[in-house]
């Protein structure tokens, strides 16, 4: 953990954690309101190839349906390369890189005035692990309407819990003869490449190193020894049992070291 951060003192961490993106930005934001003024020249990042890809709350939301959220929003979506909104959602999460998390109760593109915490972290396999929980991949690219071909979807939960992408294009739902449901389509959860075999492995199997994931495992096998060396304490398990390491079989903790 490198910060923690009142909502006076966020804003600067996460200026500074934004101008020294490279890669990719994530952001679970719920609501959109005057503050993300002050931060659309710093998602200018996107001119320079980072990815910024945003959840939000979808607009039955009253706050999000005003105008006011609707026009902020559509700057939003004039920086950022994807922004997808999920309906009742709540999560307040960055992501940087694929590296660094800043996670709490601060509503990043809104807060104005109420008492707040985040939590910066470094650590590509708690990066990784927190982007596949939270579907990232999957969630990033909704289809077309299966109805109107449009691309006004949004991500919906039903109460036994499966995920589905719904259309809110309200033409979409308008017939001759009135209103008719919209158009759905439930959301096919693969592994995404972020570890997901990798995370099972170390959590759930005593097997041998698992083989390198095709992208990304290689890099933050190296990245977690970098981060243990530098750091000294590390939020993260090794990527694999290291050699006369003991991995316990239900929650991958290292039970011990020595020589084998
Ligand atoms: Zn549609």
């Amino acid at each position: 953990m490198t910060d923690v951060d009142d909502e006076r003192d966020f804003y600067g961490t996460f200026s500074g954690e934004i101008r020294q993106a490279r890669q990719s930005l994530w952001l679970w934001a719920p609501w959109v309101a005057h503050r993300i003024r002050s931060l659309l020249p710093e998602l200018r990042a996107a001119d320079r190839g980072v990815q910024i890809k945003v959840f939000i709350r979808d607009d039955t939301d009253q706050l999000q349906r005003k105008d006011t959220s609707q026009s902020l929003i559509a700057d939003l979506r004039a920086v950022a390369h994807t922004v997808i909104p999920m309906h009742v959602m709540h999560q307040k999460i960055a992501v940087i890189d694929e590296r660094t998390v800043m996670l709490g109760s601060l509503n990043v593109l809104s807060q104005s005035w109420t008492r707040e915490v985040m939590l910066t972290m470094r650590g590509a396999y708690f990066a990784r692990k927190l982007l596949a929980h939270e579907h990232a991949e999957t969630f990033a690219r909704p289809p077309r309407c299966g109805r109107c071909k449009g691309a006004e979807i949004e991500i919906r939960r039903g109460k036994n819990g499966t995920w589905y992408w719904r259309c809110y294009a309200a033409p979409c739902k308008t017939t001759p003869s009135g209103r008719t449901p919209a158009w759905t389509q439930d959301i096919r959860l693969t592994s995404g490449r972020w570890l997901r075999r990798w995370v099972t492995d170390v959590t759930f199997s005593s097997a041998p190193p698992p083989t390198p994931h095709p992208s990304g495992f290689a890099d933050a096998a190296a990245e977690h020894v970098r981060d243990t060396a530098t750091q000294g304490l590390s939020l993260e398990p090794p990527p694999y049992p290291a050699p006369g390491m003991t991995m316990a079989p239900d929650h991958g903790i290292p039970l011990s070291t020595g020589t084998v």
